[in-house]
């Protein structure tokens, strides 16, 4: 089995790790270069699930600013980032927005919704 590299992105220390399925016990990782126990927690994350919050803008008519921030109310799977991003270019809204408000239920079918982050 190949070692993966990762960095834990969970506390400022970012640590580098050495992941790798155990050949014994599939399924099982051995993990190498954390500093705690939540390290463990995000390689398996990681290498089962990866997923990820998506933030952008869409733009925005009637208001003071031509973008609104927005982002994914849940992380949603790493390999639709991209034509997540594509969905959110094609959104346009009409002003006024308030922080909260729902853009796009319903992402893709990941059951997270792209909301704005700000009032606008
Ligand atoms: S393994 Fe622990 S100490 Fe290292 S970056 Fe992750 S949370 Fe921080």
């Amino acid at each position: 089995m190949e070692t993966k590299e990762m960095i834990c992105i969970l506390c400022p220390l970012g640590c580098k790790m050495q992941v790798k399925e155990k050949q014994e016990k599939p399924g099982e990782l051995s993990v190498r270069g954390q500093q705690c126990k939540l390290g463990v927690d995000y390689a398996y994350d990681e290498y089962r699930n990866p997923n990820r919050t998506v933030t952008s803008t869409v733009v925005i008519h009637n208001a003071p600013l031509a973008r609104l921030p927005v982002k994914t109310d849940k992380p949603i799977p790493k390999e639709l980032i991209f034509p997540a991003i594509e969905e959110i270019r094609k959104v346009e809204v009409n002003g006024p927005v308030q922080i909260g408000a729902v853009i796009i239920k319903n992402l893709l079918g990941t059951e997270s919704n792209l909301i704005a982050t700000r009032s606008l």
